[in-house]
């Protein structure tokens, strides 16, 4: 998505630590116009796969999942929530992803009354780095017997294996900017 691209590039700032900062259009401050548009090229991308349910995590891929279930005719979105296995009750799905940003393991959990055998379920989230949080997603959703349809990513960092795996494994990731390289004397290169 060029216009994403561009942005990425006008107000990213890479981190050490292989981080991509971009926190005023994205993921902290959020363009709702641009985030529409991501919407409507996931729809352009999964709008014939008949989406029952659209699938993320908190908090940052809210936003992007948001704009995505409104052009799925407003269908439900569920987010996965972050916690410990000490609040958890019996009635949720679980999964444990090691957490890319915070370093260090997390457990996400999503209710059971929130998705069904019959879901046919769209993951979105901000980024893919390692493809943590997105195994996690997908590990959720075959707990609860549901048919993954794909998965859509608003910033793909390629060069990092979480694509790659998650691929092999034969899920159809669909990503609106992939990173081929990047860091903070050189700057963003896309694929
Ligand atoms: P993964 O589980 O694929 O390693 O990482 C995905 C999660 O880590 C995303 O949900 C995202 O919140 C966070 N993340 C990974 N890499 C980056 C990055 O470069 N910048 C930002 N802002 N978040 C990232």
């Amino acid at each position: 998505m060029e216009e994403l691209k561009q942005r990425i590039l006008k107000e990213g700032r890479v981190l050490p630590g292989d981080i991509l900062k971009v926190d005023s259009f994205l993921n902290h401050q959020i363009d709702t116009a641009l985030m529409n548009r991501i919407g409507q090229r996931f729809h352009e991308l999964f709008g014939n796969d008949k989406i029952t349910r659209i699938l993320t995590i908190e908090a940052s891929g809210i936003a992007a999942a948001y704009a995505t279930a409104q052009q799925f005719d407003n269908c439900p979105l569920v987010f996965a929530k972050k916690g410990t296995a000490a609040n958890m009750s019996a009635d949720v799905y679980h999964a444990t992803a090691y957490s890319y940003t915070r370093s260090g393991e997390m457990e996400i959990y999503v209710s059971h009354q929130y998705l069904s055998p019959a879901d046919r379920i769209l993951i979105i989230d901000d980024f893919l780095a390692n493809g943590q949080a997105l195994s996690a997603l997908s590990e959720i959703v075959r707990q609860a017997g549901a048919h993954l349809v794909g998965c859509g990513v608003v910033v793909e960092k390629a060069y990092q294996p979480g694509g790659e795996m998650l691929r092999r494994q034969g899920i159809r990731v669909e990503s609106l900017a992939k990173i081929a390289a990047m860091d903070p004397e050189n700057g963003i290169r896309f694929e």
